[in-house]
């Protein structure tokens, strides 16, 4: 469109009629509030200003238009005189509907595993970097942070007596079972092959992680993913400190999965920051 310095609509092409529903001849001469609606121009009246005081703008927006939601993508160049003053602005807009949904849609292909639809090991890392910023605000309080380590056991196994074509809808099982049992608000993630993750926040006492974990270990073991008898091992580690680096709380609740291995198997083991020394 062209827009004049007293905001009347000077050209308009054929897009006004495909997405406002507007004879492009019949609202020439037309106030932009009139032709767009007082909300719509609202909604852009710090760009139309800055364009008609002389700068190109560039912005994306929203708009719901004949019922469709389009994204936009706008761009306002001054027309300029001779004599210095702005006599208008050419607006052009480009519906990037398309393109921003492609863009989601590979953003959450970048964050999820795909078997499982569970956040993946990179979305993860980010969840858990934001969980021990909250950790450190909350340690006046007594609050307590957990790590659970999960690994299904002899995972290998089931995959060769009964194939992946069960091996899989286990672990979608497993992740379906994990997600339920524990809190909406607790992060849960696949991290690798049979290997999950959950980050519990804001307990109360350390004890509260190995309680959740046994709520796992029972339910796993009463589950029967995909009609297979599976169990679940689990390493916990917990810390009421704000300042552990996030490697060495991983670390830890890594060595407390290996505990409750050679424990035997189907069960839990827990280990508190500061925990053994990892570098021994
Ligand atoms: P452990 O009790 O010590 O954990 O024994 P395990 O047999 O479970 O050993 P481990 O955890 O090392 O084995 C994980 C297995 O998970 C190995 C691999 O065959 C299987 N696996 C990894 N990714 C997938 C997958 O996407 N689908 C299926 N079906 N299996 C997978
Ligand atoms: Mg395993």
């Amino acid at each position: 469109t062209y827009i004049d310095a007293d905001r009347r609509l000077r050209y308009t092409n054929e897009t006004m009629r495909s997405w406002f529903g507007l004879d492009p001849q019949a609202v020439m001469g037309l106030h932009i509030d009139d032709v767009f609606g007082l909300e719509s121009t609202a909604q852009r009246s710090a760009q139309l200003a800055l364009a008609l005081g002389g700068e190109r703008v560039e912005f994306e927006i929203t708009s719901t238009l004949l019922g469709k939601q389009r994204h936009l993508r706008s761009i306002y160049v001054p027309d300029v005189g001779p004599d210095g003053r702005v006599q208008g602005i050419f607006t052009l807009s480009i519906d990037i509907t398309v393109m921003k949904q492609a863009e989601a849609q590979l953003a959450r292909l970048a964050s999820s595993d795909a078997l499982t639809g569970l956040p993946n090991r990179r979305e993860f890392d980010q969840a858990l970097a934001g969980a021990f910023a909250r950790q450190r605000r909350q340690v006046r309080e007594g609050r307590v942070l957990a790590l659970l380590f999960l690994d299904i056991d002899r995972f290998k196994s089931i995959n060769d007596t009964h194939g992946h074509g069960v091996g899989d809808p286990v672990l979608r099982e497993f992740a379906i079972l994990l997600r339920r049992t524990v809190r909406g608000s607790d992060h849960v993630a696949r991290i690798a092959g049979d290997e999950f993750v959950a980050v519990l926040e804001g307990l109360n006492r350390p004890e509260e992680a190995e309680q959740v974990a046994a709520k796992i270990v029972e339910a796993v073991r009463a589950a029967r993913p995909a009609d297979v008898a599976i169990t679940t091992s689990i390493g916990i580690a917990s810390v009421a400190d704000g300042e552990v680096p996030p490697p060495d709380l991983i670390a830890l609740a890594d060595r407390a999965l290996y505990q409750a291995k050679h424990q035997g198997r189907d069960g839990w083991a827990a280990l508190r920051w500061p925990g053994p020394d990892l570098r021994a």
